[in-house]
């Protein structure tokens, strides 16, 4: 899961932080912060990628939206539909999860043959395998909905990066990075390309560049 930086609060002209009166209008900005991918799942997305509230805005037993957590910029990632729908409300205390904004979930999460996810060993192993089953990554073709196509859409990407990897092999170019760049953009799946490439240092260090609000002191690990 790609570690990410939000930044501080929008401020208008003079200065002042952004007083959001819906959610919604957090979007723009989250999308130049972040990139349109899930925050999650790191599908590439535009229009439906939603404004996803970290801490339910209403959680269960509440009778209105709390507005510390509706409206919090610090309370917002960008998500797709079935990782909004599968955490769903659930009210989520922080320090039993991992969270790509908070914590370091580029070493947490492990990808492997297939696009398939799973925690890392480690002493937040259990946070992991919680913020991996809260949005539904574990999920394959027997037990998620006919409209859950993620476990399809990371195998997909997973090929990709194994064929472009095969196709930089024979024809090591700068153009053949470039490519490789662009289809990570255009296409998402950031730690799927990471890992694939982990024995190219010259492209992980332009994949880490290559979407806005990458943390790249969580990847600098080389
Ligand atoms: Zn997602």
């Amino acid at each position: 899961m790609r570690p990410v930086v939000r930044g501080p609060c929008p401020v208008d002209e003079g200065g002042t932080n952004v007083a959001f009166t819906h959610y919604s209008q957090a979007r723009k900005a989250l999308i130049q912060r972040l990139g349109e991918h899930c925050s999650y799942c790191e599908m590439h997305l535009d229009s439906s990628l939603a404004v996803e509230h970290v801490q339910p805005k209403q959680p269960p037993g509440a009778t209105q939206p709390m507005p510390e957590r509706a409206l919090s910029w610090d309370n917002f990632l960008l998500a797709c539909t079935n990782c909004n729908s599968t955490k769903g409300d659930t009210d989520v205390v922080l320090a039993n999860y991992l969270w790509p904004d908070r914590d370091n979930t580029f070493m947490a999460l492990v990808y492997s043959e297939g696009g398939k996810v799973s925690a890392a060993n480690g002493p937040q192993q259990a946070q992991a395998i919680n913020t991996i089953k809260l949005v539904g990554l574990h999920k394959t073709p027997d037990t998620a909905e006919a409209s859950d196509r993620r476990w399809l859409n990371r195998r997909e990407a997973w090929d990709m990066a194994q064929d472009s990897l095969h196709d930089l092999m024979c024809c090591d170019t700068p153009e053949m990075q470039r490519q490789i760049v662009r289809t990570v953009k255009s296409n998402g799946y950031w730690s799927i390309w990471m890992t694939v490439f982990k024995d190219r240092p010259d492209v992980l260090s332009e994949l880490i560049v290559a979407l806005p609000g990458t943390n790249t002191a969580a990847t600098t690990i080389w």
